[in-house]
């Protein structure tokens, strides 16, 4: 068994109506799919976390190197690749191709081999994943907290247990708009937040201060990804927990974050940490140091199934009769190429999604929509 071809596609579309957060807005979604097609004929599909066209130039550098290596053996594939970068790109957008490439070998190799992924990294502990809605983004309307509230109530009326809503505005604006969100979705509801790095510690520990009272879940990227320190001093200085690390790298970046006890939630994106073969690791890692790993999403429902293929596997520290919700991150915006080009055989009944055993990753691609999109 061989791999026999690597192909890769940027997918652009536009939104009907853009939105923003603290960084930048977003008029446009944009994707690099990876086709990884084995020499029996069987096809796996990955996905890069950052931008597309960067991710395709390094899938297509990388495809050099690893066309006729076994698919099944995603271990030392991966070797080769991250071989092949260590000189140039420790971190940052060469690993997300490698981390398209990785997810597409996982695919492969379940549907080879007959086997759901989560089988492969070890078998599920759990039959269902919970996850959160991430949405309610800032956008230019005259009332931007009771828009939020009211979209944060549809969420909640579909069954979600747990969303996500961004910060980082202002905290005047912060404060306005959580505590709107807080009264609409009602106290049981859990509610997360997400500045994105927008924020100085200063800043950030008057936030935490003004919202605890409101129950927040965690503050995700409070402070810049650079600053450890602060992200520590952070976790001192308030009672919500404390959330990072889709901007991190492998099991080497990640090191960082839980050595100095940065976080109390590790939230790896799998399509841009190194991959599930990555993911699997920084998990273990997390677990020495009692961190909880909720995986970051952004992308199609191939990142999904990643995600909860992943989350289905993952260990709670401690471990006890009555585990807690695992969680993954499902973004609920406008993303056609999520919705029309990959479909999920998962489905999410009632804020659940029941972990199935569908050989590989479970999602179908429309390869003509694809040219649909492929500009
Ligand atoms: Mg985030």
């Amino acid at each position: 068994m061989e791999i026999k071809s690597i192909e890769s596609f940027v997918l652009t579309n536009t939104l009907d109506e853009s939105f923003f957060f603290s960084q930048w807005e977003y008029a446009t979604r944009q994707i690099c799919l990876v086709k990884v097609t084995a020499s029996d004929g069987t096809v796996g599909w990955g996905e890069g976390y950052g931008p597309a066209t960067v991710v395709k130039s390094g899938v297509d550098f990388l495809a050099q190197f690893i066309v006729g290596m076994n698919p099944l053996e995603t271990d030392a594939v991966w070797s080769v690749m991250y071989r092949r970068t260590l000189d140039y790109a420790r971190r940052g957008i060469l690993v997300s191709a490698i981390s398209a490439i990785d997810v597409a070998l996982w695919d492969v190799k379940g549907k080879i081999l007959g086997q759901p992924v989560h089988r492969l990294l070890g078998g599920k502990k759990r039959t269902e994943i919970h996850p959160y809605a991430t949405g309610l983004y800032f956008s230019r309307c005259p009332d931007l907290a009771k828009k939020l509230a009211a979209e944060a109530q549809t969420y909640a009326e579909a069954g979600y247990t747990a969303m996500k809503m961004k910060v980082g505005l202002t905290p005047e604006a912060d404060l306005r708009q959580v505590q709107a969100v807080r009264e609409a979705i009602g106290p049981d509801v859990r509610l997360m937040i997400d500045a994105n790095h927008a924020y100085n510690l200063t800043e950030a520990t008057a936030l935490c201060r003004q919202l605890e009272p409101l129950d927040i879940a965690w503050f995700e990227e409070p402070v810049s990804p650079e600053q450890y320190g602060h992200y520590a001093e952070l976790r001192q200085r308030t009672s919500i927990p404390i959330a990072g690390g889709e901007c991190e790298y492998m099991r080497y970046g990640f090191q960082h974050l839980f050595a100095g006890n940065c976080v109390d939630i590790a939230q790896p994106d799998i399509c841009s940490t190194g991959g599930l073969t990555e993911a699997r690791k920084i998990a273990d890692l997390a677990m020495v140091y009692g961190v909880d790993v909720v995986p970051h999403t952004w992308g199609t429902n191939i990142a999904i199934s990643a995600a909860i293929n992943l989350a289905a596997t993952l260990d709670k520290v401690p471990g006890r009769m009555y585990m807690p919700q695992q969680m993954i991150e499902l973004d609920r915006t406008e993303n056609a190429l999520r919705d029309e080009v990959t479909k999920l055989r998962y489905t999410v009944d009632k804020g659940v999604i029941a972990v199935t055993d569908e050989p590989g990753l479970g999602v179908e691609v429309d390869e003509e929509l694809i040219k649909k999109y492929v500009l």
